[in-house]
């Protein structure tokens, strides 16, 4: 059985064992893979110029149908239907090597191969719905996830209503979905709804062909970043969805069915990680493009100590991101390491986020210039401005940071809430005398899988007194900031007990050093969420805000 390091966590013990050997790619898979990267590339680089596309907003005609005619339009779907039939990691790589060319490409394929139709094939069971499925994705239909709508993503329930009509043939669908990725070219979407019915509201999945009368792209949606992405604001206005092409499962919503669920948590993870570790990867070529080219007072840039933490400390986050995705994918099922995948998000965003924003800082007045500003002085134009908004956009898409935080300390702490026998246990394991013992790292590092192992006890014991603070479910959900803070801190001990594992592993070249300089950060950051945990004497949050918000001074 695959372990997770929920086990750690639920333990209060980190489990170092469970994190060895570390996963590694097969070698074979590995060339297959360089391969195809290296073709999508020069696909991609053939035919998108990067700043063209950033500048007029629009990509390419053709691209779309380049795409899909050699496959990376279904990436994971069987060579049966027409795909590739690549493993979730193999797909990672290829999306990560597309937005390395263009943040804008990548998240096209992203959108298409892990949050479309063809991501969702898995979840369906052989049937008319399957069947009507395979046939689009055969036809390599353009596809989308329409959940979102302009009364914001994080209600619980859909406004979109499908309705069954009075034969039980169809649906008609009534909605409005907004910032739809994909959305303005989506031949097939994937569009949430709610069944209308005051016994038993349903939450259903409809695949909805866009040439059906009723559907409408009401505007094209625009961002600070990712220019030229489709997106789009879409209007449902009694669209008929045959009922073959309505998805339920036994849970009143869908998306709680576990292989659904399970589906979407990939899909977000691979969406959203692949941007973020192409940007920081570009970001570190481009500040050593710059370091390598300026002196300052006769020195080159390097030699001085607060460039090299810099460049070391983008070096380290981006090593991180790179382990905590094999450890998330390498050797695993659909369903396995849910919680390492859904809180990879923020892991992935954020260490991208600081990456592109300190490289702003190293590149001086050249991180917030142009790059046609900077082909007019005659010096590289390198994107970082552009690269900076992506990172931006990346803190938003797939659901704001802190509320992603806020969702996974929910999802850590209602299981403390729930059937008895899916409960984590009720007090902390007993303390391992030396978890270092054995482990091949540094001393420094030994220190770091020390520290982690104290953490993930008091994480625990945290977790426990919040739950005992909090006797009802209802009465927990209300104290969000704790809910933030136990997420967040979730997501800093698995990331450092991850890549000391790595480091661990003697795979990667510099991997104690990089493990090093990591958890050194990854440190002061845990050191600033516990700090902020306590309850306690709290400024009046509520009183200022509510005061200001209802029209006071
Ligand atoms: C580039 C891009 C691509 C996208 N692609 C898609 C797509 O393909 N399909 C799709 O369905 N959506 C897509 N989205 C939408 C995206 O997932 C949402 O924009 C995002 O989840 C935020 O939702 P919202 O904009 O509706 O804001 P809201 O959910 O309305 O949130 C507004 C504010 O309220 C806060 N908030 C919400 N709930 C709570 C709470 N319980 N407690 C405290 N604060 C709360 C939020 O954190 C936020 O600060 C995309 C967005 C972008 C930017």
């Amino acid at each position: 059985m695959t372990t997770s390091f929920l086990d750690s966590l639920d333990a209060g013990r980190l489990c170092w064992d469970e994190l060895q050997p570390f996963p590694r790619e097969d070698p074979a898979e590995r060339e297959a893979g360089d391969a195809r990267v290296a073709h999508l590339v020069e696909l991609l680089a053939g035919q998108l110029d990067p700043e063209e596309v950033d500048r007029i907003r629009e990509l390419p005609a053709g691209l779309v149908e380049a795409l899909k005619r050699h496959g990376y339009f279904a990436m994971s779907v069987p060579p049966e239907l027409g795909g590739l039939g690549l493993s979730p990691y193999h797909v990672f790589r290829l999306i990560e090597g597309a937005a390395g060319w263009s943040p804008t490409a990548g998240l096209l394929l992203g959108l298409q191969n892990t949050a479309g139709a063809p991501a969702l094939l898995p979840a369906l069971p052989p049937g008319p719905v399957r069947d009507f499925v395979s046939r689009r994705i055969a036809e390599r239909a353009t596809s989308g996830w329409a959940d979102t709508e302009p009364a914001g993503h994080n209600n619980a329930a859909p406004g979109t209503t499908a309705t069954p009509t009075a034969d039980g043939t169809a649906y008609l669908l009534d909605g409005e979905k907004l910032f739809i990725g994909n959305g303005s070219i989506a031949e097939l979407l994937v569009v949430t709804a709610v069944v209308p019915d005051p016994d038993r509201r349903r939450v259903c999945v409809c695949f909805v062909d866009t040439s059906s009368p009723g559907f409408s792209v009401v505007s094209n949606v625009d961002f600070v970043g990712f220019a030229g992405l489709p997106n789009g604001y879409l209007r449902f206005d009694g669209v008929r969805v045959p009922r073959d092409q309505v998805f339920f499962t036994a849970e009143d919503d869908v998306r709680l069915s576990p292989t659904v669920a399970a589906v979407a948590i990939l899909g977000r993870h691979t969406m959203m990680a692949t941007p973020a570790v192409a940007i920081a990867r570009r970001c570190l070529e481009f500040s050593a493009d710059f370091v390598n080219r300026r002196t300052i007072d006769g020195r080159p840039l390097g030699g001085y100590d607060q460039i090299q933490r810099i460049v070391a400390a983008t070096l380290a986050d981006i090593f991180a991101i790179e382990s905590v995705v094999a450890w998330n994918l390498l050797g695993c099922a659909l369903t396995d390491r849910w919680f390492e995948r859904y809180v990879t998000k923020n892991i992935a965003t954020l260490a991208a986020w600081r990456v592109a924003d300190r490289t702003v800082s190293l590149f001086g007045g050249e991180g917030v210039e142009t790059p046609a500003s900077k082909r007019r002085r005659g010096v590289p134009a390198l994107p970082v401005e552009r690269l900076f908004r992506d990172a931006r956009m990346l803190r938003v898409a797939g659901g704001v940071d802190f509320q992603a935080d806020h969702v996974a300390g929910r999802l850590l702490l209602s299981r403390y809430y729930g059937p008895a026998q899916r409960r984590p246990s009720g007090t902390v394991a007993d303390a391992d005398p030396d978890v270092a013992r054995d482990a091949d790292l540094t001393p420094a590092n030994r220190d770091h899988l020390r520290a982690a192992a104290a953490e993930i006890r008091r994480f625990k014991q945290t977790c426990l007194n919040v739950v005992a603070r909090h006797h009802s479910l209802p009465s927990l959900l209300v104290d969000e900031e704790r809910l933030v803070l136990l997420g967040g801190l979730a997501r800093e001990l698995l990331t450092m007990s991850v890549v000391l594992a790595r480091a661990a592993s003697r795979e990667a070249e510099d991997g104690q050093v990089l493990a090093d300089v990591y958890c050194v950060q990854a440190r002061h950051r845990l050191d600033d969420l516990w700090r902020r945990l306590p309850y306690g004497a709290e400024p009046d949050y509520a009183k200022l805000s509510t005061a200001y918000l209802s029209g006071g001074s």
